[in-house]
């Protein structure tokens, strides 16, 4: 009895989602077709790295790409979200990196195999410690973010630019997968993803506060 009370009680873990080719000059760099739908994968929490802590680079790819991404965090359980009312399931938008083992994506695109280990793998998910509450944007629609890496801007987005909005994305996730409070969504990248390499040091802002900063090693 005692087994069964545990696993109906047991905590709920978080999920990362994530959303590729939202940004149409992000999908003309890496000669993507652009969906009619967003596209969507997932990565395990154990990609999660914390901001600050160092980003070792791993010995299965030689082409791993940054992203910098809006991410939000939910902030109560829902499915089937109506796009319209979308808005009330986002509490707080940090920033993540979304990095990206080019090599083993192209090699699972080329042969039609799923992206997993290209985009799931430990610390993939470099996050920010701190989440801005929605509140304290003028407009959703209008937030600038960008990554430097050894004090040169790579990659400067701005909100304007997605294809799919953050309501679009909620009400279409929501349709396959019950989004719980806590759950985070990684919204997409703009142009000028590329390689890191060790000794790099990667620095995101969020408008105009650093949220991010961390070295490749
Ligand atoms: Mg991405």
């Amino acid at each position: 009895m005692h087994f069964w009370i545990h696993t109906f009680t047991g905590k709920k873990h978080m999920r990362i989602f994530a959303i590729g080719r939202n940004y149409a000059e992000h999908i003309k760099e890496l000669n993507n077709e652009r969906p009619d739908e967003p596209v969507i994968f997932t990565k395990p929490d154990t990609a999660i790295l914390k901001n600050g802590s160092p980003f070792y680079y791993p010995d299965f790819s030689k082409d791993i790409h940054h992203e910098i991404e809006l991410v939000l965090k939910i902030s109560k359980e829902g499915k089937n979200i109506e796009e319209k009312f979308a808005s009330k399931y986002f509490d707080s938008i940090g920033l993540g990196i979304d990095f990206t083992a080019r090599d083993l994506q192209q090699k699972a695109k080329d042969k039609g195999l799923p992206w997993d280990i290209a985009k799931g793998f430990n610390s993939s998910a470099p996050l920010s410690d701190k989440f801005i509450p929605v509140g304290e944007f003028k407009n959703l629609s209008d937030i600038n973010f960008k990554l430097e890496v050894d004090g040169e801007t790579k990659q400067q987005g701005n909100t304007s630019l997605m294809l799919f909005s953050f309501n679009y994305i909620i009400a279409y996730l929501s349709k396959f997968f019950t989004l719980r409070a806590g759950d985070l969504i990684f919204t997409g990248t703009p142009k000028g993803v590329g390689p890191i390499h060790i000794g790099n040091k990667l620095v995101g802002y969020l408008e105009n506060e650093k949220l991010l900063e961390f070295e490749v090693k």
